[in-house]
Protein backbone atom coordinates (compact mmCIF):
# COMPACT_ATOMS: atom_id res chain seq x y z
CA UNK A 1 0.00 0.00 0.00
CA UNK A 2 1.29 3.27 -1.20
CA UNK A 3 2.39 5.54 1.91
CA UNK A 4 0.79 8.71 0.42
CA UNK A 5 -2.50 7.09 0.35
CA UNK A 6 -1.77 5.58 4.11
CA UNK A 7 -1.03 9.43 5.15
CA UNK A 8 -4.49 10.51 3.44
CA UNK A 9 -6.43 8.11 4.73
CA UNK A 10 -4.83 9.06 8.84
CA UNK A 11 -5.92 12.89 7.37
CA UNK A 12 -9.82 11.05 8.34
CA UNK A 13 -11.49 10.33 10.88
CA UNK A 14 -11.76 6.74 9.58
CA UNK A 15 -8.01 6.49 9.25
CA UNK A 16 -7.52 7.70 12.86
CA UNK A 17 -10.03 4.98 14.00
CA UNK A 18 -8.16 2.81 12.37
CA UNK A 19 -4.63 4.02 14.19
CA UNK A 20 -6.26 3.84 17.46
CA UNK A 21 -7.35 0.19 17.17
CA UNK A 22 -4.05 -0.81 15.74
CA UNK A 23 -2.62 0.55 18.42
CA UNK A 24 -4.89 -1.14 20.97
CA UNK A 25 -3.75 -4.60 19.09
CA UNK A 26 -0.52 -3.67 19.15
CA UNK A 27 -0.45 -3.61 22.92
CA UNK A 28 -2.53 -6.63 23.70
CA UNK A 29 0.60 -8.27 20.97
CA UNK A 30 3.10 -7.07 23.53
CA UNK A 31 0.69 -8.32 26.60
CA UNK A 32 1.50 -11.33 24.93
CA UNK A 33 4.94 -11.33 23.95
CA UNK A 34 6.24 -10.21 27.25
CA UNK A 35 3.10 -9.04 29.74
CA UNK A 36 0.58 -12.33 30.08
CA UNK A 37 3.41 -14.81 32.22
CA UNK A 38 4.16 -11.91 34.31
CA UNK A 39 1.13 -9.97 34.78
CA UNK A 40 -1.94 -10.52 36.73
CA UNK A 41 -5.29 -11.09 35.70
CA UNK A 42 -4.23 -13.22 32.35
CA UNK A 43 -7.42 -14.88 32.71
CA UNK A 44 -9.16 -11.73 32.56
CA UNK A 45 -7.00 -9.61 29.80
CA UNK A 46 -7.62 -12.68 27.49
CA UNK A 47 -11.04 -12.99 27.30
CA UNK A 48 -12.41 -9.43 27.51
CA UNK A 49 -9.47 -7.18 24.92
CA UNK A 50 -11.62 -9.32 22.46
CA UNK A 51 -15.17 -8.68 23.02
CA UNK A 52 -15.30 -4.60 22.17
CA UNK A 53 -12.85 -5.23 18.89
CA UNK A 54 -14.79 -8.09 17.87
CA UNK A 55 -18.41 -6.21 18.08
CA UNK A 56 -16.54 -2.75 16.43
CA UNK A 57 -15.62 -4.33 13.63
CA UNK A 58 -19.16 -5.65 13.42
CA UNK A 59 -20.48 -2.65 13.70
CA UNK A 60 -17.85 -0.87 11.31
CA UNK A 61 -18.39 -3.50 8.83
CA UNK A 62 -22.58 -3.70 9.14
CA UNK A 63 -22.24 0.14 8.30
CA UNK A 64 -20.01 -0.72 5.51
CA UNK A 65 -23.24 -3.19 4.26
CA UNK A 66 -25.56 -0.09 4.25
CA UNK A 67 -24.10 2.24 1.73
CA UNK A 68 -26.06 2.91 -0.89
CA UNK A 69 -23.38 3.27 -3.87
CA UNK A 70 -22.60 -0.25 -2.99
CA UNK A 71 -23.71 -3.10 -5.41
CA UNK A 72 -26.73 -4.97 -3.61
CA UNK A 73 -24.37 -8.37 -3.74
CA UNK A 74 -22.08 -6.52 -1.99
CA UNK A 75 -23.91 -5.01 0.64
CA UNK A 76 -25.42 -8.58 1.29
CA UNK A 77 -21.92 -9.89 1.51
CA UNK A 78 -20.60 -7.17 4.08
CA UNK A 79 -23.69 -7.73 6.00
CA UNK A 80 -23.27 -11.48 6.33
CA UNK A 81 -19.90 -11.32 7.43
CA UNK A 82 -20.94 -8.83 9.91
CA UNK A 83 -23.35 -10.86 11.06
CA UNK A 84 -20.46 -13.92 10.94
CA UNK A 85 -18.60 -11.18 13.49
CA UNK A 86 -21.39 -10.30 15.53
CA UNK A 87 -22.13 -13.91 16.32
CA UNK A 88 -18.34 -14.81 17.29
CA UNK A 89 -18.32 -11.58 19.18
CA UNK A 90 -21.43 -13.25 21.14
CA UNK A 91 -19.45 -16.44 21.52
CA UNK A 92 -16.60 -14.37 23.42
CA UNK A 93 -18.96 -12.66 25.56
CA UNK A 94 -20.36 -15.90 26.76
CA UNK A 95 -17.17 -17.26 27.33
CA UNK A 96 -15.78 -14.28 29.12
CA UNK A 97 -18.70 -14.49 31.33
CA UNK A 98 -18.30 -18.31 31.78
CA UNK A 99 -15.00 -18.35 32.77
CA UNK A 100 -14.94 -15.07 34.56
CA UNK A 101 -18.27 -15.07 36.42
CA UNK A 102 -19.08 -18.78 37.13
CA UNK A 103 -15.93 -19.92 37.04
CA UNK A 104 -16.04 -22.45 34.59
CA UNK A 105 -14.83 -23.64 31.04
CA UNK A 106 -17.88 -25.86 29.88
CA UNK A 107 -17.41 -27.66 26.62
CA UNK A 108 -19.55 -27.52 24.54
CA UNK A 109 -21.51 -24.70 25.55
CA UNK A 110 -23.78 -21.68 24.13
CA UNK A 111 -20.41 -19.56 23.41
CA UNK A 112 -19.69 -22.87 20.82
CA UNK A 113 -22.67 -21.79 18.95
CA UNK A 114 -21.49 -18.49 18.70
CA UNK A 115 -18.20 -19.29 17.68
CA UNK A 116 -19.35 -21.76 15.27
CA UNK A 117 -21.44 -19.99 12.94
CA UNK A 118 -19.05 -17.68 12.83
CA UNK A 119 -17.14 -19.83 9.91
CA UNK A 120 -20.20 -20.51 7.14
CA UNK A 121 -21.45 -17.01 7.67
CA UNK A 122 -18.33 -15.65 7.00
CA UNK A 123 -17.68 -17.92 4.03
CA UNK A 124 -21.17 -17.00 2.82
CA UNK A 125 -20.24 -13.03 2.86
CA UNK A 126 -16.90 -13.94 0.73
CA UNK A 127 -18.08 -15.97 -2.19
CA UNK A 128 -20.98 -13.54 -2.31
CA UNK A 129 -19.22 -10.08 -3.40
CA UNK A 130 -19.89 -9.89 -7.10
CA UNK A 131 -16.99 -10.82 -9.34
CA UNK A 132 -16.91 -9.97 -13.23
CA UNK A 133 -18.81 -12.65 -15.31
CA UNK A 134 -16.52 -15.96 -16.02
CA UNK A 135 -15.87 -17.76 -18.92
CA UNK A 136 -16.23 -21.23 -18.46
CA UNK A 137 -12.05 -21.91 -18.73
CA UNK A 138 -11.98 -19.52 -15.80
CA UNK A 139 -14.36 -20.93 -14.03
CA UNK A 140 -12.19 -24.48 -14.22
CA UNK A 141 -9.25 -23.12 -13.05
CA UNK A 142 -10.67 -21.13 -10.14
CA UNK A 143 -12.45 -24.64 -8.71
CA UNK A 144 -8.87 -26.51 -9.57
CA UNK A 145 -7.14 -23.23 -8.02
CA UNK A 146 -9.50 -23.41 -4.69
CA UNK A 147 -8.85 -27.61 -4.41
CA UNK A 148 -4.86 -27.18 -4.54
CA UNK A 149 -5.80 -24.38 -1.86
CA UNK A 150 -7.68 -26.63 0.22
CA UNK A 151 -6.11 -29.59 -0.10
CA UNK A 152 -2.89 -27.53 1.12
CA UNK A 153 -4.97 -26.40 3.76
CA UNK A 154 -6.34 -29.67 4.63
CA UNK A 155 -2.79 -31.42 5.71
CA UNK A 156 -1.87 -29.11 7.94
CA UNK A 157 -4.77 -28.98 9.57
CA UNK A 158 -4.71 -32.42 9.30
CA UNK A 159 -1.51 -32.95 10.41
CA UNK A 160 -1.52 -30.09 13.77
CA UNK A 161 -5.49 -30.68 14.45
CA UNK A 162 -7.40 -33.65 12.97
CA UNK A 163 -5.05 -36.04 12.68
CA UNK A 164 -4.67 -35.93 16.30
CA UNK A 165 -8.09 -35.43 17.09
CA UNK A 166 -9.07 -39.46 15.89
CA UNK A 167 -6.39 -40.85 17.24
CA UNK A 168 -7.41 -39.40 20.51
CA UNK A 169 -9.21 -42.31 22.59
CA UNK A 170 -12.03 -39.13 23.56
CA UNK A 171 -15.00 -41.02 25.29
CA UNK A 172 -17.22 -38.58 24.31
CA UNK A 173 -18.57 -38.37 21.08
CA UNK A 174 -20.32 -34.97 21.12
CA UNK A 175 -16.91 -33.72 22.43
CA UNK A 176 -15.01 -35.43 19.65
CA UNK A 177 -17.31 -33.79 16.70
CA UNK A 178 -17.46 -30.73 18.20
CA UNK A 179 -13.22 -30.37 18.23
CA UNK A 180 -13.32 -31.03 14.73
CA UNK A 181 -15.84 -28.73 14.18
CA UNK A 182 -13.09 -25.98 14.10
CA UNK A 183 -10.94 -27.35 11.80
CA UNK A 184 -13.75 -28.49 9.53
CA UNK A 185 -14.80 -24.45 10.21
CA UNK A 186 -11.42 -23.17 9.30
CA UNK A 187 -11.43 -24.87 5.79
CA UNK A 188 -14.69 -23.73 5.13
CA UNK A 189 -13.30 -19.96 5.86
CA UNK A 190 -10.20 -21.26 3.69
CA UNK A 191 -12.28 -22.00 0.77
CA UNK A 192 -13.94 -18.67 1.22
CA UNK A 193 -10.67 -16.65 1.40
CA UNK A 194 -9.31 -18.94 -2.03
CA UNK A 195 -12.67 -17.31 -3.85
CA UNK A 196 -11.77 -14.21 -2.35
CA UNK A 197 -8.42 -13.84 -3.70
CA UNK A 198 -9.13 -15.75 -7.15
CA UNK A 199 -11.76 -14.53 -8.48
CA UNK A 200 -10.75 -10.94 -7.63
CA UNK A 201 -14.07 -9.69 -6.87
CA UNK A 202 -15.67 -5.81 -7.73
CA UNK A 203 -17.60 -5.09 -4.41
CA UNK A 204 -14.40 -3.61 -2.28
CA UNK A 205 -11.32 -2.06 -2.81
CA UNK A 206 -8.39 -4.21 -3.78
CA UNK A 207 -6.64 -3.00 -0.48
CA UNK A 208 -9.74 -3.37 1.86
CA UNK A 209 -10.20 -6.79 0.79
CA UNK A 210 -6.37 -7.41 1.24
CA UNK A 211 -6.54 -6.50 4.64
CA UNK A 212 -9.85 -8.92 5.12
CA UNK A 213 -7.83 -11.55 3.49
CA UNK A 214 -5.02 -11.10 5.82
CA UNK A 215 -7.40 -11.23 8.52
CA UNK A 216 -8.55 -14.27 7.58
CA UNK A 217 -5.09 -15.64 7.31
CA UNK A 218 -4.12 -14.80 10.82
CA UNK A 219 -7.45 -16.15 12.53
CA UNK A 220 -6.62 -18.99 10.67
CA UNK A 221 -3.33 -19.41 12.20
CA UNK A 222 -4.82 -18.72 15.53
CA UNK A 223 -6.99 -21.12 15.00
CA UNK A 224 -4.52 -23.94 14.16
CA UNK A 225 -2.03 -23.19 16.84
CA UNK A 226 -5.26 -22.87 19.35
CA UNK A 227 -6.78 -26.31 18.45
CA UNK A 228 -3.21 -27.94 18.45
CA UNK A 229 -2.16 -26.36 21.95
CA UNK A 230 -5.71 -27.28 23.19
CA UNK A 231 -5.27 -31.02 22.79
CA UNK A 232 -1.79 -31.31 24.09
CA UNK A 233 -3.76 -29.50 27.31
CA UNK A 234 -1.03 -26.27 27.05
CA UNK A 235 -3.11 -23.40 25.82
CA UNK A 236 -3.61 -21.12 27.98
CA UNK A 237 -5.42 -16.96 27.55
CA UNK A 238 -2.47 -14.74 26.48
CA UNK A 239 -0.43 -17.79 24.70
CA UNK A 240 0.72 -16.83 20.47
CA UNK A 241 -2.49 -18.09 19.09
CA UNK A 242 -4.00 -14.86 21.03
CA UNK A 243 -1.91 -12.65 19.23
CA UNK A 244 -2.84 -13.63 15.86
CA UNK A 245 -6.50 -13.53 16.73
CA UNK A 246 -6.05 -9.90 17.92
CA UNK A 247 -3.76 -9.10 14.94
CA UNK A 248 -7.09 -10.69 12.76
CA UNK A 249 -9.89 -8.30 14.30
CA UNK A 250 -7.69 -5.21 13.87
CA UNK A 251 -7.53 -6.22 10.42
CA UNK A 252 -11.36 -6.49 9.85
CA UNK A 253 -11.89 -3.20 11.65
CA UNK A 254 -9.41 -1.90 9.63
CA UNK A 255 -11.15 -2.99 6.40
CA UNK A 256 -13.96 -2.09 6.88
CA UNK A 257 -12.83 1.86 7.86
CA UNK A 258 -10.44 1.81 4.46
CA UNK A 259 -13.52 0.23 1.76
CA UNK A 260 -15.75 3.23 3.92
CA UNK A 261 -13.61 5.62 3.15
CA UNK A 262 -13.18 4.63 0.30
CA UNK A 263 -16.21 4.76 -0.86
CA UNK A 264 -16.60 7.96 -0.01
CA UNK A 265 -13.66 9.34 -1.09
CA UNK A 266 -12.33 7.85 -3.79
CA UNK A 267 -14.85 5.77 -5.67
CA UNK A 268 -16.00 8.51 -7.59
CA UNK A 269 -13.31 9.74 -8.99
CA UNK A 270 -11.95 6.59 -9.65
CA UNK A 271 -11.99 5.28 -13.95
CA UNK A 272 -13.21 2.53 -15.22
CA UNK A 273 -10.21 0.72 -15.40
CA UNK A 274 -8.79 -0.94 -18.86
CA UNK A 275 -9.00 -4.91 -18.39
CA UNK A 276 -5.23 -6.06 -17.62
CA UNK A 277 -4.09 -8.51 -18.94
CA UNK A 278 -3.47 -10.72 -15.32
CA UNK A 279 -0.25 -12.61 -13.98
CA UNK A 280 -0.66 -15.72 -12.79
CA UNK A 281 -1.62 -16.31 -9.16
CA UNK A 282 0.61 -17.56 -6.71
CA UNK A 283 -2.12 -18.94 -3.97
CA UNK A 284 -2.36 -22.51 -5.39
CA UNK A 285 1.61 -22.98 -5.09
CA UNK A 286 1.76 -21.38 -1.98
CA UNK A 287 -0.68 -23.97 -0.83
CA UNK A 288 1.34 -26.68 -2.97
CA UNK A 289 4.68 -25.30 -1.04
CA UNK A 290 2.94 -25.44 2.52
CA UNK A 291 1.66 -28.67 2.09
CA UNK A 292 4.79 -30.27 0.98
CA UNK A 293 7.00 -28.59 3.20
CA UNK A 294 4.97 -30.47 6.08
CA UNK A 295 4.95 -33.84 4.32
CA UNK A 296 8.76 -33.24 4.50
CA UNK A 297 9.23 -32.27 7.72
CA UNK A 298 6.68 -35.32 9.21
CA UNK A 299 7.99 -37.97 6.64
CA UNK A 300 11.36 -37.58 6.55
CA UNK A 301 11.29 -37.68 10.43
CA UNK A 302 8.82 -40.42 10.53
CA UNK A 303 10.52 -43.08 7.99
CA UNK A 304 13.86 -41.56 6.91
CA UNK A 305 13.76 -44.97 5.16
CA UNK A 306 11.95 -45.97 2.71
CA UNK A 307 9.89 -42.54 2.96
CA UNK A 308 12.63 -39.94 2.95
CA UNK A 309 13.82 -40.21 -0.62
CA UNK A 310 10.95 -40.94 -1.81
CA UNK A 311 9.21 -37.91 -0.67
CA UNK A 312 12.05 -35.88 -1.61
CA UNK A 313 12.47 -37.06 -5.37
CA UNK A 314 8.10 -36.82 -5.03
CA UNK A 315 8.74 -33.08 -4.32
CA UNK A 316 11.27 -32.67 -6.51
CA UNK A 317 9.33 -33.97 -9.54
CA UNK A 318 6.32 -31.90 -8.63
CA UNK A 319 8.53 -28.74 -8.82
CA UNK A 320 9.54 -29.45 -11.91
CA UNK A 321 6.43 -30.03 -13.54
CA UNK A 322 4.86 -26.93 -11.38
CA UNK A 323 8.00 -24.85 -12.62
CA UNK A 324 7.42 -25.90 -16.39
CA UNK A 325 3.95 -25.36 -16.59
CA UNK A 326 4.75 -21.46 -15.06
CA UNK A 327 7.25 -21.19 -17.93
CA UNK A 328 4.35 -22.07 -20.52
CA UNK A 329 2.12 -19.53 -18.84
CA UNK A 330 4.10 -16.82 -18.27
CA UNK A 331 5.05 -17.71 -22.28
CA UNK A 332 1.33 -17.59 -22.92
CA UNK A 333 0.71 -14.00 -21.46
CA UNK A 334 3.07 -13.03 -23.63
CA UNK A 335 1.91 -13.77 -26.94
CA UNK A 336 -1.42 -12.74 -25.21
CA UNK A 337 0.19 -9.59 -24.74
CA UNK A 338 1.38 -9.21 -28.15
CA UNK A 339 -1.94 -10.44 -29.52
CA UNK A 340 -4.04 -8.01 -27.60
CA UNK A 341 -1.60 -5.12 -29.50
CA UNK A 342 -2.66 -6.38 -32.59
CA UNK A 343 -6.13 -6.52 -32.13
CA UNK A 344 -6.67 -3.21 -30.47
CA UNK A 345 -3.77 -1.01 -32.57
CA UNK A 346 -3.50 0.58 -36.15
CA UNK A 347 -0.77 -0.51 -37.45
CA UNK A 348 0.74 2.46 -39.17
CA UNK A 349 0.08 4.83 -36.53
CA UNK A 350 -0.16 2.99 -33.05
CA UNK A 351 -3.25 4.54 -31.99
CA UNK A 352 -6.32 2.67 -31.44
CA UNK A 353 -8.33 0.67 -33.82
CA UNK A 354 -11.92 1.63 -34.14
CA UNK A 355 -12.87 -1.22 -32.78
CA UNK A 356 -10.83 -0.74 -29.74
CA UNK A 357 -11.85 2.89 -29.62
CA UNK A 358 -15.21 2.69 -29.70
CA UNK A 359 -15.63 -0.43 -26.98
CA UNK A 360 -13.20 2.74 -24.46
CA UNK A 361 -15.08 5.62 -25.61
CA UNK A 362 -18.82 3.74 -25.19
CA UNK A 363 -17.47 3.36 -21.54
CA UNK A 364 -16.09 6.75 -21.13
CA UNK A 365 -20.04 8.24 -22.39
CA UNK A 366 -21.48 5.78 -20.18
CA UNK A 367 -19.88 7.29 -16.88
CA UNK A 368 -20.19 11.21 -18.71
CA UNK A 369 -23.88 10.31 -18.98
CA UNK A 370 -23.92 8.87 -15.26
CA UNK A 371 -21.77 10.97 -13.30
CA UNK A 372 -22.42 13.86 -15.82
CA UNK A 373 -18.62 14.40 -15.96
CA UNK A 374 -17.48 16.63 -18.41
CA UNK A 375 -16.48 14.60 -22.25
CA UNK A 376 -15.21 15.94 -25.61
CA UNK A 377 -14.31 14.71 -28.67
CA UNK A 378 -12.29 16.25 -31.35
CA UNK A 379 -12.22 14.78 -35.40
CA UNK A 380 -9.31 15.96 -37.38
CA UNK A 381 -8.36 15.90 -41.02
CA UNK A 382 -5.10 16.07 -43.10
CA UNK A 383 -5.26 19.05 -45.64
CA UNK A 384 -5.58 17.87 -49.11
CA UNK A 385 -3.82 14.91 -48.04
CA UNK A 386 -4.54 13.21 -51.88
CA UNK A 387 -2.16 15.59 -52.91
CA UNK A 388 0.42 14.64 -51.25
CA UNK A 389 -0.28 10.92 -51.94
CA UNK A 390 -0.71 11.79 -55.96
CA UNK A 391 2.75 14.33 -55.67
CA UNK A 392 5.29 12.16 -53.51
CA UNK A 393 3.77 8.58 -53.49
CA UNK A 394 2.12 6.48 -51.00
CA UNK A 395 4.77 6.15 -48.87
CA UNK A 396 5.15 9.85 -48.43
CA UNK A 397 1.12 9.81 -47.39
CA UNK A 398 1.99 7.11 -44.74
CA UNK A 399 4.65 9.13 -43.24
CA UNK A 400 2.30 12.26 -42.80
CA UNK A 401 0.02 9.73 -40.90
CA UNK A 402 1.84 8.55 -38.84
CA UNK A 403 3.59 11.74 -38.30
CA UNK A 404 0.47 13.76 -37.29
CA UNK A 405 -0.50 10.40 -35.10
CA UNK A 406 2.86 11.40 -33.31
CA UNK A 407 1.67 14.73 -32.33
CA UNK A 408 -1.63 13.74 -31.42
CA UNK A 409 0.16 11.09 -28.72
CA UNK A 410 2.69 13.88 -27.55
CA UNK A 411 -0.50 16.07 -27.13
CA UNK A 412 -2.53 13.88 -25.22
CA UNK A 413 -2.76 12.68 -21.72
CA UNK A 414 -3.11 9.07 -20.74
CA UNK A 415 -7.25 8.76 -20.32
CA UNK A 416 -7.46 10.36 -23.84
CA UNK A 417 -8.77 8.01 -26.20
CA UNK A 418 -7.00 8.50 -29.74
CA UNK A 419 -7.53 6.21 -32.86
CA UNK A 420 -7.44 6.19 -36.56
CA UNK A 421 -10.99 6.91 -37.76
CA UNK A 422 -10.45 6.61 -41.50
CA UNK A 423 -7.64 7.16 -44.24
CA UNK A 424 -6.42 10.41 -42.83
CA UNK A 425 -9.00 10.73 -39.94
CA UNK A 426 -7.91 10.92 -36.41
CA UNK A 427 -10.99 11.02 -33.93
CA UNK A 428 -10.22 11.72 -29.86
CA UNK A 429 -12.10 11.83 -26.99
CA UNK A 430 -11.27 13.67 -23.77
CA UNK A 431 -12.83 12.38 -20.53
CA UNK A 432 -12.57 14.90 -18.07
CA UNK A 433 -12.21 18.51 -20.57
CA UNK A 434 -14.66 20.58 -21.42
CA UNK A 435 -14.95 22.53 -24.83
CA UNK A 436 -12.52 25.18 -23.75
CA UNK A 437 -10.22 22.88 -22.55
CA UNK A 438 -10.90 21.00 -26.02
CA UNK A 439 -10.34 23.42 -28.36
CA UNK A 440 -7.04 24.45 -26.80
CA UNK A 441 -5.81 21.46 -27.47
CA UNK A 442 -6.81 21.46 -31.17
CA UNK A 443 -5.30 24.87 -31.89
CA UNK A 444 -1.74 23.33 -29.90
CA UNK A 445 -1.81 20.17 -32.29
CA UNK A 446 -2.98 22.30 -35.49
CA UNK A 447 -0.12 24.62 -34.78
CA UNK A 448 2.25 21.95 -33.82
CA UNK A 449 1.83 20.29 -36.93
CA UNK A 450 2.19 23.49 -39.13
CA UNK A 451 5.11 24.59 -37.77
CA UNK A 452 7.23 20.97 -38.59
CA UNK A 453 7.37 20.37 -41.64
CA UNK A 454 8.10 17.23 -43.05
CA UNK A 455 11.50 15.89 -44.51
CA UNK A 456 10.49 13.16 -47.11
CA UNK A 457 13.89 12.40 -49.56
CA UNK A 458 15.19 15.72 -50.66
CA UNK A 459 11.61 17.38 -50.24
CA UNK A 460 9.99 19.31 -47.40
CA UNK A 461 6.81 18.16 -46.85
CA UNK A 462 4.32 21.20 -45.81
CA UNK A 463 1.36 19.62 -43.59
CA UNK A 464 -1.77 21.14 -42.24
CA UNK A 465 -4.82 19.71 -40.50
CA UNK A 466 -8.40 20.94 -40.15
CA UNK A 467 -10.50 20.25 -36.58
CA UNK A 468 -13.88 19.85 -35.60
CA UNK A 469 -14.76 19.75 -31.82
CA UNK A 470 -17.63 19.06 -30.11
CA UNK A 471 -18.69 18.53 -26.38
CA UNK A 472 -21.29 15.66 -24.94
CA UNK A 473 -23.65 18.24 -23.64
CA UNK A 474 -26.97 17.54 -24.47
CA UNK A 475 -25.91 14.58 -26.81
CA UNK A 476 -27.41 11.16 -26.40
CA UNK A 477 -24.91 8.88 -28.15
CA UNK A 478 -21.06 8.65 -28.50
CA UNK A 479 -22.65 8.41 -32.34
CA UNK A 480 -23.95 11.95 -31.94
CA UNK A 481 -21.21 13.04 -30.28
CA UNK A 482 -18.85 12.25 -33.03
CA UNK A 483 -21.34 13.00 -35.48
CA UNK A 484 -21.05 16.78 -34.03
CA UNK A 485 -17.16 16.48 -34.19
CA UNK A 486 -17.39 15.63 -37.62
CA UNK A 487 -19.97 18.08 -38.43
CA UNK A 488 -17.71 21.12 -37.32
CA UNK A 489 -14.82 19.88 -39.25
CA UNK A 490 -16.56 19.79 -42.24
CA UNK A 491 -17.54 23.30 -41.68
CA UNK A 492 -13.43 23.72 -40.94
CA UNK A 493 -12.94 22.62 -44.35
CA UNK A 494 -15.82 24.91 -45.92
CA UNK A 495 -14.08 27.49 -44.31
CA UNK A 496 -10.83 27.27 -45.94
CA UNK A 497 -8.87 24.04 -44.26
CA UNK A 498 -5.82 24.14 -41.24
CA UNK A 499 -8.29 25.50 -38.61
CA UNK A 500 -10.80 24.43 -36.13
CA UNK A 501 -14.05 24.82 -35.47
CA UNK A 502 -16.31 24.68 -32.66
CA UNK A 503 -19.74 22.96 -32.83
CA UNK A 504 -21.53 25.22 -29.91
CA UNK A 505 -25.06 23.60 -30.43
CA UNK A 506 -27.05 22.77 -27.06
P1 LIG B 1 -9.42 17.39 -47.42
O1 LIG B 1 -8.56 18.54 -47.14
O2 LIG B 1 -10.79 17.76 -47.84
O3 LIG B 1 -9.42 16.40 -46.31
O4 LIG B 1 -8.79 16.71 -48.71
P2 LIG B 1 -8.03 15.36 -48.78
O5 LIG B 1 -7.27 15.31 -50.05
O6 LIG B 1 -7.25 15.11 -47.57
O7 LIG B 1 -9.25 14.36 -48.88
P3 LIG B 1 -9.54 13.10 -47.97
O8 LIG B 1 -9.35 13.41 -46.55
O9 LIG B 1 -10.87 12.58 -48.39
O10 LIG B 1 -8.42 12.11 -48.47
C1 LIG B 1 -8.33 10.81 -48.02
C2 LIG B 1 -7.34 10.08 -48.90
O11 LIG B 1 -6.45 9.36 -48.06
C3 LIG B 1 -8.00 9.06 -49.77
C4 LIG B 1 -7.03 7.89 -49.78
O12 LIG B 1 -6.48 7.70 -51.05
C5 LIG B 1 -5.93 8.29 -48.84
N1 LIG B 1 -5.57 7.21 -47.90
C6 LIG B 1 -6.41 6.50 -47.11
N2 LIG B 1 -5.71 5.65 -46.32
C7 LIG B 1 -4.39 5.83 -46.62
C8 LIG B 1 -3.17 5.24 -46.16
O13 LIG B 1 -3.15 4.37 -45.28
N3 LIG B 1 -1.99 5.68 -46.68
C9 LIG B 1 -1.99 6.64 -47.66
N4 LIG B 1 -0.79 7.04 -48.14
N5 LIG B 1 -3.13 7.21 -48.12
C10 LIG B 1 -4.31 6.82 -47.63
MG1 LIG C 1 -8.07 14.81 -45.70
Amino acid sequence: MPVNLIKEWLGHRSGRLALALGIYALLFILWVAFGATRLPYRDAIGDLAFPPLGIIAAVLTWRLGSQRSLKPRARFAWRTIALAMFSYAVGDLLWAYYELVLGTSPFPSLADDGYLLFYPLFMVGLVSFPSAPQTKGQQTKFWLDAGTVLLGGWMVIWYFVLGPIAVAEHTDRLRTLLSSAYPIGDLVLLFGTAALLLRHPEGGNRYALGFLAAGIISFLVADVGFGYQDLKDMYQSGNWPDAFWMLAWFLFAASALYQGWWVSQKAAADTPAVEEIRAVSSLPYAAVVLGFGLLITAGGHAAPYPLGGLLYAAIAMTAFVLIRQLTVMTENLHLLADLRQLATTDSLTGLLNRREFFSLAEREFERFQRYRRPLTAIMLDVDTFKTINDRHGHQAGDLVIHTVAEHCRKQLRKMDLAARYGGDEVVILLPETDLHGASGLAQRLLEAIQQSPLAFGEQLLKISISAGVAAGNGTSSLAALLHRADEALYEAKQAGRNRIKINAER
